[in-house]
């Protein structure tokens, strides 16, 4: 686990195979997506590590309801119960009122991919087969009075109502999968698109990308991949490039 403050306050946390992000205002924090279900310990350990305890926590917010974004919370939630929030559509999904996401038979299909092998092997570890659910997640209503002040970005593709937060002041944006800046699965570090597979609504991918695009910060935390600085922008540009 590698813990980088990228602007004063913001905390990017790279796991194993996942990022998260931690944003401080004085004792409070909020936690944006939360690891597989095998990433507990670690998240706990993340906030412990810069300085704070889990009941800091004010709230969780989640990119999309993937099993590697809302894995720990069950167990964090049990212990620490705090509001879970994201777009109204991505919160029916967190709820699990239904699934987007590659099935077991999708992932083998593509055992073919350099690394794949290992990489699934380590997502089993990580708990990636279990079925988790938060049934106490709910809509968000924007201005969110959180830390970090963080402002939703629309960016429905990976799921249907992925979102984005943007926090103003450190000019961080955390884009979930919407724009990752690596994976196990990709050959190379540098923001592209993940394979299709993962994609839920393949059609809105290229809207996501815009809406990324049109934001004005100078760090992305990516939901895979290491940390990337420069502008939003350039990060969608080099995406197209690739
Ligand atoms: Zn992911």
């Amino acid at each position: 686990m590698r813990i980088t403050e990228v602007a004063p306050g913001v905390h990017a946390v790279e796991s194993d195979a996942v990022n998260w992000t931690l944003v401080e205002d004085g004792e409070a924090l909020t936690l944006i997506d939360a690891g597989y279900p095998g990433d507990h310990d670690n998240v706990i350990a993340s906030i412990r590590q810069i300085g704070h305890q889990p009941s800091d926590l004010q709230a969780v917010l989640i990119t999309h309801a993937h099993v590697d974004h809302i894995g720990s919370l069950p167990q964090l939630l049990a212990e620490h119960p705090v509001p879970v929030l994201t777009s109204e559509r991505e919160a029916a999904h967190v709820r699990r009122e239904h699934l987007e996401q590659a099935t077991p038979l999708d992932v083998t299909k593509n055992l073919w991919r350099p690394g794949a092998v290992r990489w699934s092997m380590k997502l089993m570890r990580l708990g990636a087969m279990k079925d988790v659910s938060v049934p106490s997640a709910t809509a968000f209503e924007p201005p969110l009075d959180l830390p970090g002040r963080p402002v939703p970005v629309d960016t429905a593709g990976h799921t249907t109502g992925h979102t984005a937060y943007l926090l103003p002041d450190a000019r961080v944006l955390v884009t979930g999968d919407a724009l990752v800046n690596g994976h196990p699965l990709l050959r190379r570090t540098g923001p592209q698109r993940l394979p299709g597979f993962f994609d839920h609504d393949p059609a809105n991918v290229e809207r996501a990308h815009d809406a990324i695009a049109a934001v004005d910060a100078d760090v992305i935390v990516p939901g895979h991949g290491p940390v990337y600085r420069g502008s939003p922008a350039e990060a969608v540009a080099e995406l197209r490039s690739a």
